[in-house]
């Protein structure tokens, strides 16, 4: 009879989930243990896009390529460049033949969940901290029990990772970028003005220090972030999110003087206005391989999200860990060659992320993003004709 390791998998997560998929899918048992109270406890976010390398290759490997086709938004790739009086500088319009789908996150999360027993994601399960035993094993602290032993632990709990500190002493740092997230629902119907501004996919503006990249979800909702470059607790103190329609108030003041319907996002936004301070870890980070521990996902490398890679990231760091523990006689022996590939892959991604973000709200303003978004073209174009 096959033995196998005891999996712990902490967070349910496009990573943690790919992992536990992709593992079950092989008859190698795991266990997640997620912090939300149930699937719906919170909406994922925005949309992603899967990239056929990384993401989509993740859910081939899981089995449920048919089931992303069927979410996969292939229409919705475009992108635009507007400048602060709503002349559009750039627009690349005709991008559905593109391979980056956009997915919405909630109808990942559902399909990797409904591809799994239910009893095998353990809800309301928030990781206080991984205890070692004295026999290599670790016990898992949660508020109201101690589960264990596992042999193996896996930390896809994301940028603040209770699993980490057991193998890195690295914190994510403030990149200087604050996003401010708002949300129109039901644009089509409702704002018909916002929705041809908007087009089918993502529009990008930048002057005066700030910016703002709005993007097409499902279901006729369209996702905002105001970008700021402020000190971390900024937005805390400007903004009343306890009151969404002063904090609506607030943020279009921010942007006074630029087109009325660039405005208009803002004021036709329903009450999600939150803060999101963008961390990353240093680029390079890596630990010294620890028996029974290791990480996946934002846990190992969080970036900013300009790059657009992260969950990709993820989802393949899940799919190579899932593919070593299958094919390698020895699950230690996996773990270590997972960590070493990991690592080396993950250096070119975070680095590109860190100059984006660090190049972002720059002097030089439009034209900056006017070069990158006429690269990113010029990319598209390229792998197309390849
Ligand atoms: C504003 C913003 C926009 C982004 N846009 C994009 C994009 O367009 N494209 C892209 O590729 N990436 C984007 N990203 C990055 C992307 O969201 C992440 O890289 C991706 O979600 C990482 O997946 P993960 O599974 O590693 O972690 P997460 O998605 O963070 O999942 C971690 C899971 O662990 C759970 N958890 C956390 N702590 C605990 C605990 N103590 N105990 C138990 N469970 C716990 C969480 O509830 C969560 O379910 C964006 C990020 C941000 C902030």
């Amino acid at each position: 009879m096959t033995s196998y390791p005891r999996i712990a998998i902490i967070g349910a997560g496009p990573g943690g989930l790919t992992l536990a998929r992709i593992l079950h899918r092989a008859g190698m048992p795991a266990t997640v243990f997620e912090r939300e109270e149930h699937a719906l406890a919170r909406p994922q976010g925005g949309t992603l896009d899967l990239h056929a390398e990384s993401g989509q290759l993740a859910l081939r490997r899981a089995g449920l390529y048919e089931e992303f086709l069927a979410i996969a938004r292939y229409e919705d790739q475009g992108s635009r460049l507007y400048d602060k009086n709503a002349k559009l500088l750039f627009a690349d319009d005709d991008a559905a033949e593109s391979d980056r789908p956009e997915v919405d996150r909630t109808a990942l999360r559902n399909i990797l969940l409904a591809s799994l027993p239910e009893e095998l994601v353990r809800w309301n399960h928030g990781l206080l901290e991984v205890r070692p035993r004295d026999d290599g094993t670790y016990d898992l602290v949660f508020e109201t029990e101690i589960v264990g032993p596992f042999d193996l632990v896996v930390g896809a709990d994301g940028s603040w990772s209770k699993v980490r500190p057991l193998v890195s002493s690295y914190r994510p740092q403030y990149s200087g970028i604050t996003f401010i997230e708002f949300g129109i629902d039901d644009i089509d119907a409702s704002h018909p003005d916002l929705a041809a501004l908007v087009g089918r996919g993502k529009i990008g503006i930048e002057a005066d220090g700030r910016g703002m990249i709005v993007q097409r979800n499902g279901n006729s909702h369209v996702r905002g972030y105001a970008i700021f470059r402020v000190p971390t607790d900024w937005a805390e103190k400007t903004f009343d999110f306890a009151s969404p329609a002063k904090a609506r108030v607030r943020l279009a003041a921010e942007f006074e003087g630029w087109a009325p319907e660039i405005i208009g996002l803002i004021d036709a936004s329903n009450d999600h206005i939150v803060s999101r301070p963008i961390h990353a870890l240093p680029v390079g980070h890596h630990w010294q391989n620890r028996l029974g521990i290791t990480l996946l996902g934002d846990a190992a490398h969080v970036m900013s999200p300009f790059g657009g890679e992260g969950v990709n990231a993820a989802m393949l760091d899940a799919a190579e860990l899932a593919r070593q523990l299958l094919e390698n006689a020895d699950w230690k022996d996996a773990v270590k060659a997972y960590e070493a590939d990991m690592f080396e892959r993950v250096i070119e991604p975070a680095a590109q992320a860190a100059e984006a973000v660090a190049t972002e709200l720059s002097h030089l303003g439009a034209e900056l993003s006017l070069q990158h978004y006429k690269a990113h073209l010029e990319a598209r174009l390229q792998s197309s004709a390849a």
